[in-house]
């Protein structure tokens, strides 16, 4: 089996949007053992979509479009394919409903642009979207699978996984499971060295290794006769992964970070945090509340960059600053104890170090102390030698300290 993937988007051409979506589909389409040598970029433009897609039959049997399933004037991927293959497109009863309260809701006139997000093949099938209006659809036809998916990166994403997979699935009597691990502070390569025996012989469950902000994933896909199965075989599989990586282990999960890890375990243990910030400068904040329900847990950050700030709104001591400065293993504590009382919370973490490039009172960039300030424990300090640009030694330190808290409040509620 050998599948094709068609960006569609002017914007893509234009350099001003980014074509991410083709590497999520290639990696999926490898978790799926299917081979995939060719992937286009082409415009909005009907002529050029069909051009392409002539040419993207002679070599392969799935043939993936993104983007252009929406409801202005240039999504017309659809219609193109639909004129191109001699096939009739015809409105999804329950998306035309949906996308019909939508509009009455908003108080917007409901045009045909507006319905033809409700477009599907009349001999094909409708792809779910769980996160927009526009559905997906996807046909057979001689020989080829054709399958249309939006071009916005969270709804395509959601509708392979929801919709796509179970359409492929090539076997229809096999059901397939994937299951997600997550390892925090191995490089990507370094975990497949240490995996290299099982991603070899892999066969059932598949392994697929990615890794995006310092995270590694390891994705297996087991495919069984049915779910208990499947379970079985990915325990196995995790069993033996764990056994040579658990120090790097931090949670399963699609999307997990070491910061949703931590807020999770904070939750389920009715505990509060909050965070004490100068290098994240109210990063930790925002990435925290990205999460719905973190009010749950989260109480809030004090966000002091100078040194005034630190002393005015924190209560560093002015005779920490003076003798060792604010790049130290003292300010990192006092910020984590005094934000804790002033929050009362379970957990304090503070974040102060140098993002660089320059160095900052003798410290190269990426010199970083954060404190972990607890209601039933000493206060702990870590001191990172993180590397990158500003705003990964930012993103890096953020993710390294709520790894390093979730890791030793995992080891003592194991002991
Ligand atoms: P809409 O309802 O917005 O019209 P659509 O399904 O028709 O959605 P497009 O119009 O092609 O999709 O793209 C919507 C947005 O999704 C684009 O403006 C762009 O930001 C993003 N996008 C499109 N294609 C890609 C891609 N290949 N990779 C990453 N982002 C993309
Ligand atoms: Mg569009």
């Amino acid at each position: 089996m050998k599948a094709e993937i068609i960006a569609v988007g002017t914007e893509l051409l234009m350099g001003k949007v980014v074509n991410t979506n083709a590497p999520f589909l290639a990696r999926e389409l490898n978790a799926l053992g299917v081979d995939h040598y060719f992937e286009t970029v082409v415009g909005d433009n009907p002529n050029r979509i069909q051009e392409v897609t002539r040419l993207a039959e002679q070599r392969s049997d799935w043939i993936i479009f993104s983007g252009g399933i929406g409801p202005t004037q240039d999504d017309l991927t659809k219609q193109t394919l639909a004129a191109y293959l001699g096939e009739e497109l015809v409105y999804d009863s329950t998306y035309l409903k949906r996308i019909e309260a939508h509009y009455q809701k908003r108080h917007i006139a409901l045009t045909d642009k507006g319905k033809q997000m409700a477009y599907t093949f009349k001999r094909g099938v409708t792809l779910g979207n769980p996160k927009g209006q526009a559905c997906g659809s996807a046909i057979k036809k001689k020989g080829h699978t054709y399958i249309f998916l939006p071009g916005f990166p969270h709804e395509l994403k959601a509708m392979w996984r929801e919709s796509v997979v179970p359409y492929l699935n090539p076997s229809q009597e096999e059901v397939m499971t994937s299951r997600y691990l997550n390892f925090y502070g191995i490089f990507e390569s370094a975990l497949a060295d240490k995996l290299d025996d099982l991603i070899v012989h892999q066969e059932n469950p598949t392994l697929a290794i990615y890794s995006a902000e310092g995270i590694v994933t390891v994705r297996l896909t087991a495919k069984g006769e049915c779910l208990e199965a499947n379970a079985g075989i990915l325990e196995d599989m995790t069993r033996q992964i764990l056994d040579r990586l658990a120090p790097y282990y931090f949670g399963e999960g699609y999307g997990l970070t070491p910061v949703k890890a931590l807020l999770d375990d904070l939750m389920a243990k009715h505990q509060t945090l909050s965070f004490a910030e100068s290098l994240t400068g109210g990063m930790a904040g925002e990435r925290i509340v990205n999460y719905s329900g973190a009010s749950r847990a989260f109480q809030g950050s004090l966000v002091a960059y100078t040194a005034e700030a630190k002393q005015r709104v924190i209560g560093v001591e002015a005779k920490t600053i003076e003798s060792v400065g604010m790049v130290s293993e003292q300010c990192a504590l006092e910020m984590a104890e005094k934000t804790r009382q002033r929050y009362q919370s379970d957990l304090t973490i503070s974040f102060t170090g140098v993002a660089g490039p320059d160095e900052m009172e003798g410290h190269p960039a990426g010199t970083v102390f954060c404190g972990f300030a607890f209601k039933d424990r000493p206060t702990h300090i870590e001191s990172y030698h993180l590397s990158g640009d500003r705003q990964t030694i930012r993103q890096r330190c953020l993710f390294q300290a709520c790894f390093d808290v979730w890791k030793m409040r995992s080891q003592k509620s194991s002991q």
